[in-house]
């Protein structure tokens, strides 16, 4: 099987050189040829455009910065649509739009060609060694196909659900991570401003629920999946006095909260409408309601808001 990858940067042109280690034949191409040297040097082909690429490839993945780049090497001049044959499949490993993919696959199908969504957890170095997490989006056979060239990139393969579900993953994984910094930013920075050094805060808050992932590992599939609000673990009235406590204390000392501010106001609204005596996992319920989804599970209890 004869493999391309377009965008050699800190992740594409690490992927490539496990690939090539690997065995593989490789195919490459990016907007800068300068990118390409490590991986010219390991033993793969240059061509200059993504059409030339997946006229000779099977398998061509990419990983480019973005949506605008994405759409511009699979659907513009010079680009895949041009060159890719019946039986080919594209895999999209950047962080992109689930949006775009799906509508880009579109014009591949009408080709013959597979399209799959595949964006990584990871750095550079999980790609040269071969250890990144994937995330895929496609059908069953689709991934079978192209299988066996991801698993030379990955531990894990995380079959996520049909063509866009893996960016669709990677954008939430993305935005817990990016959300978490923001939280734990204004937290640290109370903690340190009301006296606590950055170092003891850190060593306490490993210690405690949160620091070891009991929310993610227990309370989110055993509460609130489950609407197991009542009785309250930990009632909202409470987790609400303390939400309250350390935003005047931020107020006191000129620290900025802007996120602990938002999370206090979602509390305000819980017990405002009668729910302080739930667990303070309730808050969860409120978000079902004002996205119109459901996150619990078919046999979870009765709750109304
Ligand atoms: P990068 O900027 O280092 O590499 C992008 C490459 O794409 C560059 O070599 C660039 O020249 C090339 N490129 C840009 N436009 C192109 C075009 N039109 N045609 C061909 N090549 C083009 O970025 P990166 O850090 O390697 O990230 C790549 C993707 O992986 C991004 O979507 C990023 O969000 C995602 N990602 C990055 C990391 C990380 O730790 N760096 C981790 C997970 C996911």
């Amino acid at each position: 099987m004869s493999v391309g990858y377009i965008g050699l940067g800190r992740m594409g042109g690490n992927m490539a050189l496990r690939l090539l280690e690997c065995g593989v034949d490789l195919v490459v191409t990016d907007v800068s040829k300068d990118q390409a040297g490590a991986v010219l040097e390991a033993g793969a082909r240059w061509v200059d455009t993504a059409a030339e690429v997946a006229a000779e490839a099977d398998v061509i993945l990419t990983s480019l910065p973005g949506p605008p780049q994405v759409e511009q090497v699979a659907a513009g001049p010079g680009g895949l649509l041009e060159g890719m044959r019946p039986g080919s499949a594209w895999v999209d490993m950047s962080t992109s739009s689930p949006v775009l993919i799906r509508a880009l696959a579109q014009r591949f199908a009408e080709k013959g060609v597979d399209v799959i969504d595949a964006p990584v957890s990871g750095g550079p170095q999980h790609c040269r060694a071969g250890e990144l997490v994937i995330f895929v989006g496609a059908e069953d056979e689709q991934l079978a196909r192209v299988e066996p060239v991801l698993q030379h990139l990955a531990t894990e393969i995380l079959h996520i659900g049909a063509l866009g579900a893996g960016a669709v993953a990677k954008l939430v994984n993305n935005a817990t991570a990016l959300g978490t910094w923001s939280l734990l930013s204004e937290v640290f920075s109370l903690g340190v401003k009301a006296g606590v050094d950055h170092q003891t805060l850190h060593g306490m808050l490993s210690k405690g629920a949160y620091g070891r992932g009991l929310i993610l590992s227990q309370m989110l599939p055993g509460v609130a999946f489950k609407h197991n609000f009542d009785p309250a673990g930990f009632a909202l009235n409470l987790g609400r006095k303390d939400i309250a406590l350390a935003n005047a204390l931020g107020r006191d000392l000129n620290v900025p909260l802007p996120v602990l501010n938002l999370v206090e106001q979602s509390a305000v609204e819980m017990v405002g409408r009668g729910h302080g005596d739930k667990d303070t996992a309730v808050v969860f319920s409120l978000q079902e309601e004002r996205a119109g989804v459901v996150m619990h599970d078919g046999d979870a209890k009765e709750f109304t808001l």
